[in-house]
This record gives C-alpha cells, sequence and structure tokens, in this order.
C-alpha cells in the first residue's frame, strides 16, 4: 500500500476546490497546510513567533498530590499490598529499614 502523500487540505471556495500544495506543508489541528493557509493566514492574522517549547521539567514537577500519593505507593509497595516488581519492593523495604 503506497503511504498517501501529505498535501494542503484548505478549501479554497471561490475555485471550488482543494488547494493539495505540497511545499513547505505543517501539520496544525484541521490537518496539513501550506504557509498561504495556515489558521493564521486564513484568519489574516501574523504567524504568531517560534515558541521554545515546554519548560524543562514542565511535567515533572511532583505536586503535593502526587508527593502524597507516592508515599502511599511507597507503603504499600512496602507491605506488599501493591503489586512491583522485586527492585522497587526490595528499595521499599530498605527504606523502611533506614526509617526504622
Ligand atoms: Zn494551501
Amino acid at each position: 500500500m503506497k503511504a498517501k502523500e501529505l498535501r494542503c487540505g484548505h478549501f479554497i471556495g471561490a475555485e471550488q476546490r482543494h488547494c493539495h500544495s505540497t511545499r513547505n506543508l505543517r501539520e496544525y489541528l484541521p490537518g496539513y497546510r501550506c504557509p498561504a493557509h495556515t489558521p493564521a493566514a486564513v484568519a489574516g492574522r501574523p504567524e504568531p513567533p517560534e515558541g521554545e517549547g515546554p519548560l524543562p521539567g514542565a511535567w515533572t514537577t511532583p505536586t503535593p498530590d502526587a508527593a502524597s500519593w507516592a508515599a502511599i505507593d511507597a507503603r504499600h509497595i512496602r507491605s506488599g499490598k501493591r503489586r512491583s516488581n522485586t527492585t522497587d519492593y526490595r528499595a521499599a523495604k530498605a527504606a523502611e529499614r533506614r526509617t526504622a
């Protein structure tokens, strides 16, 4: 099966056809668009500036809620109530001995 060629999916209403350009495509929520038919270009707005992406560690910051669940998880792993691998179980047991 041949891979579907990526094309600009913008429908040019005045010409009653799709753009189907294959040059400099970028993916947007409605699909692939050429530079002339990006959502901003169609809306008559300037293109948004290039961002720097997510901040480093943006999704790794522990919240108080996550920290408390992690503590509960660790306690259950130690007790053997929560299934875990041997490495985690031994680490939890070792942590228990250190704190006891
Ligand atoms: Zn286009």
